[in-house]
């Protein structure tokens, strides 16, 4: 029989996550703010709990997929937290784009309890979720991995679920993809601006980038969404965009490594959210150059 899966945090990405844990039949007892997020899943056969203590306790598994660690914090140590529920020797899987601090203290305060901590945060979009296409890069010890492999499975692509080290290695990973990703989106989309102001067609700038060396995925494929469909994601808010930037020039600079140029692409993120919002999509700084050249 499937382990039951407890879930706490069904918004863009948790939504599609559970679908797709109960499309492949695995029990689910699901908490978040919002109970109303929860309607379709238990109209499936999911069991709501009132707190995630109560999902915790009732679980084999519980995973968190939440904003920020404030929010990963608050759900693991609050009063009805993860931490109030879960047996000796349960497993917490925190899928969140995050930090270790909140897991590290856990395992600091509560070592004798033999509880076992997996960092393994997604890539892939809330559309990812929804396919149960999404990439997934965990941190944690060998055994406990492939132990939760079929339930990475449900969600994410079998081939594109990496084990990529120890414990917070996964949150790291997932730290720098969305630093170079976010870095590639002002790169192109600021080339573009300019191209077009000094006179070049943008679709002839367009073809020309994707022709030569300075080709990249974003300009090839992401660029495009965005300039021809005026799809700027909002699926992922910006202001959960400028968290990650935030967290990883923490983590550069933790480990001595000055971050010079995701200070900038950091500063004109905020320059964005402050102009179309907290909850405009990811790739709205984008807009910003659209707005210079008149588009
Ligand atoms: P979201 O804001 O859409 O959803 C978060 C959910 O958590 C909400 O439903 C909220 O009500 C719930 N929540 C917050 N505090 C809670 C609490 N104390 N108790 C119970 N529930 C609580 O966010 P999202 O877009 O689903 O992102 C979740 C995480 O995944 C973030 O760390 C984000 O950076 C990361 N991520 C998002 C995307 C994306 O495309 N949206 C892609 C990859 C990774």
């Amino acid at each position: 029989v499937l382990p039951t899966v407890g879930f706490i945090g069904l918004g863009n990405m948790g939504s599609g996550m559970t679908r797709n844990l109960q499309r492949a039949g695995f029990p689910l007892v699901v908490n978040d703010l919002r109970r109303e997020s929860a309607a379709e899943l238990v109209a499936g056969g999911a069991r709501w709990a009132a707190t995630p203590a109560e999902a915790a306790a009732e679980s084999d598994v519980v995973i968190t997929m939440l904003p920020t660690p404030r929010h990963v914090d608050a759900v693991v140590n609050g009063p009805e937290g993860i931490l109030a529920g879960i047996a000796d020797g349960g497993t917490w899987v925190d899928m969140s784009t995050s930090v270790p601090e909140v897991a590290d203290a856990v395992r600091r305060a509560h070592g004798a309890r033999g509880l076992r901590i997996l960092d393994a945060p997604v890539s892939g979009m809330s559309v990812g979720a929804a396919n149960g296409m999404l990439q997934i890069f965990v941190g944690g010890e060998a055994e406990d991995v492939a132990r939760l492999r079929p339930v990475f499975e449900a969600m994410g692509d079998p081939d594109r679920i990496l084990h990529v080290g120890g414990a917070g290695a996964g949150y790291a990973v997932k730290l720098m993809i969305n630093q170079l990703w976010f870095s590639h989106l002002v790169a192109t989309a600021e080339v573009l601006a300019i191209g077009v102001k000094a006179g070049v067609d943008l679709d002839v700038l367009r073809d020309s980038l994707i022709a030569s060396p300075a080709n990249s995925n974003f300009v090839e494929h992401d660029v495009l969404s965005i300039l021809d469909r005026g799809d700027y994601d909002e699926g992922f808010a910006i202001s959960l965009a400028c968290k990650d930037l935030g967290l990883s020039i923490d983590l550069a600079r933790s480990v001595g490594v000055p971050a010079e140029l995701s200070a900038v692409v950091e500063q004109i993120y905020r320059r964005a959210k402050a102009q179309y919002g907290d909850l405009a999509g990811e790739m709205t700084p984008v807009q910003l150059y659209e707005d210079l050249i008149g588009r």
